[in-house]
């Protein structure tokens, strides 16, 4: 950490941005949080708002408006600038709109003389992550992005609800691009110390795999259904982003799936920055775990891989 109060820039004070300081602040997450947004007169409307909470709270975090220069001494910007979906389009079709937007913010965050950690959560989330670390010339492990976690806690919670367990206990990721080509590796799934894949053979009928797969629909589809029903999703976001901060902030060593840039894992070689288990610290993705697939789960992995890379290749 480059400073001994822990100072968080926010870039991008909409729904999901918000989400994140509202959560920050109950959960004391930073002593400093500034918020950015090319929208200057909403920023500074949402820092007041938010100043108004303190005495309500237990923190005593400063938080203001503010620009770039204000990363200088930053140890982590979270970026959520940028155009969401909306009811029927792809995340992959926001590319082009909010390449654009980051070709404003990360150059300004560098010029800032900022050295901490990148969390990037706007979306195609995977690609501009990918794109954070090609503007940035950072080392890679300093840029990561949400990735697939906020789909692995709704995968989480779905599978504790089904095995009657409590999500804490359920080991089971999803892996690959933050969208539609997302997927499960149930070989790896576990409840407690027992793999799911015995639980379905040692108990065919209470637990089956048609199941599993309408609750692995369920997690791909779950943003969809969200903005079909209020437009746009935030709250799980804005808590998976403070989670990770928070994460790094306390040198934790905890294991998420964010979006990371795999260093030869699974043979697969190109920069591309893509959803798999990473051990998060202070230093950032510090440790990716390469996963034993089958051979099925690899294909899945690299055709996320693929669909990542094409989409990345096709920015103009
Ligand atoms: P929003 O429209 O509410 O907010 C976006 C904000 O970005 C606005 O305040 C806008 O003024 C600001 N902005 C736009 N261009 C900017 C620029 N050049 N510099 C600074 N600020 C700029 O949108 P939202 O609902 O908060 O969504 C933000 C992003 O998060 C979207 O891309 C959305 O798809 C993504 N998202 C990601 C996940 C995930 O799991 N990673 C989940 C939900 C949403």
């Amino acid at each position: 950490m480059s400073s001994i109060s822990r100072k968080v820039v926010l870039v991008g004070t909409g729904m999901v941005g918000m989400s994140f300081a509202y959560s920050a602040l109950n959960q004391s997450i930073c002593d400093e949080l500034v918020l950015i947004d090319l929208n200057e007169v909403r920023a500074k409307g949402e820092a007041m708002d938010l100043n108004h909470g303190l005495a309500f709270s237990n923190s005593s975090m400063k938080i203001y408006f503010g620009s770039y220069s204000d990363c200088a001494d930053a140890d982590v910007v979270v970026i959520c600038a940028g155009v969401n979906q909306k009811e029927g389009e792809t995340r992959l079709q926001l590319l082009q709109r909010n390449y654009k937007v980051f070709e404003s913010i990360v150059p300004s965050v560098v010029s800032s003389g900022f050295d901490g950690i990148f969390l990037v959560a706007t979306n195609p989330v995977d690609i501009m992550t990918r794109v954070t670390y090609e503007l940035s010339g950072f080392n890679s492990a300093k840029v990561l992005g949400t990735g697939t976690t906020l789909d692995t806690a709704r995968l989480r919670y779905l599978l504790g609800e089904y095995f009657n367990v409590d999500p804490r206990h359920i080991h089971a990721y999803v892996i690959g691009e933050h969208g539609d080509s997302e997927f499960v590796p149930w070989s790896q799934a576990i409840m407690a110390v027992k793999p799911v894949n015995d639980l379905l053979s040692q108990y065919p009928d209470r637990f089956k795999i048609d199941d599993l797969c309408r609750i692995e629909h369920e997690v791909r589809t779950a943003a969809y259904e969200i903005i079909k029903a209020k437009g746009s999703t935030y709250y799980g976001i804005g808590m998976a982003i403070c989670r990770i901060v928070r994460a790094i902030f306390h040198n934790e060593n905890s294991v998420f799936t964010t979006s990371v840039r795999l260093r030869g894992q699974y043979g697969l070689r190109k920069e591309v920055f893509i959803g798999n288990p990473c051990i998060i610290n202070s230093g950032g993705a510090s440790r990716i775990l390469e996963l034993s697939l089958t051979d099925e789960e690899l294909e899945k992995l690299k055709t996320s891989y693929q669909i990542l890379d094409e989409s990345y290749n096709s920015i103009n």
